[in-house]
């Protein structure tokens, strides 16, 4: 007697479906992760763009308090004038309020530039890696971009080959096993089928009959009487 074909086919059906059903899970997979890698892209450049507009803004800062500062001395330098032309007591103590107030501000502002200059130099400092950062970004981008490409093509040549191998394997199942293996498959998908191990089904872990097993063994189409899966031996 020969030795039963059924079950090793069966075996592979199984084995090759699952494969495939991963391999779709990881096809589909890959606009995702390209989703993720733009975002991540966007991100970088954002951040690229903002480390030169705090420049920018804070040239454009240092400027404005330049002008308050130059025109806050022109108004001491005026005060000061006045305070000799004061007519009146209440008049000279009123000039020098307003003298005092202005150094005060002079004094102020001249602290508030200092402390952006630093500010400046350090931002300015920063720059050259705020630069590298997002050429890395686009770098890693650009290969990321190579790395879906390749897998994807790798996902699809072995889906190709394992639908070749299926369409083969299926070819082989006896006319009288097609429907019913057919039907399994409409409804339960790659899990149409389960090993039985010893004597326990892989899919449930109900326990079949030794008679059962032996069928099995010997090449019959059987279904799991729990899960209803068909069966094969492991
Ligand atoms: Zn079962």
């Amino acid at each position: 007697m020969s030795t039963p074909i059924l079950p090793p086919t069966l075996r592979e059906l199984h084995r090759v479906r699952k494969h495939l059903r991963e391999l779709k899970s990881e096809i589909d997979l890959g606009p995702r992760v390209q989703k993720i890698q733009e975002q991540k892209l966007a991100n970088e450049k954002q951040a690229h763009a903002d480390a030169h507009d705090a420049i920018g803004k804070l040239k454009l800062k240092i400027r404005d308090d330049e002008g308050t500062l130059k025109q806050v001395n022109g108004q001491l330098a005026k005060f000061e004038k006045q305070l000799n032309d004061a007519a009146s007591p209440k008049e000279f103590e009123g000039k020098r309020s307003e003298i005092r107030q202005a150094q005060e501000k002079i004094a102020a502002t001249e602290e508030l530039i200092l402390q952006q200059m630093e500010d400046l130099e350090r931002k300015t400092a920063d720059l050259p890696n705020a630069d590298k950062q997002w050429a890395d970004a686009q770098a890693e981008f650009a290969q990321s971009k190579i790395d879906a490409a390749e897998r994807l093509e790798r996902l699809l040549d072995d889906q190709k080959l394992n639908q070749t191998l299926l369409a083969e394997l299926e070819a082989k199942l006896p006319a009288d096993v097609k429907p019913q293996y057919d039907r399994l498959v409409r409804s339960y998908g790659p899990d149409a089928l389960a090993g039985v191990d010893g004597r326990i089904c892989q899919q449930c872990r109900t326990t079949i009959t030794e008679q059962q097993r032996s069928e099995l063994i010997g090449g019959k189409f059987l279904c799991c009487s729990k899960c209803g899966r068909g069966l094969y031996p492991v």
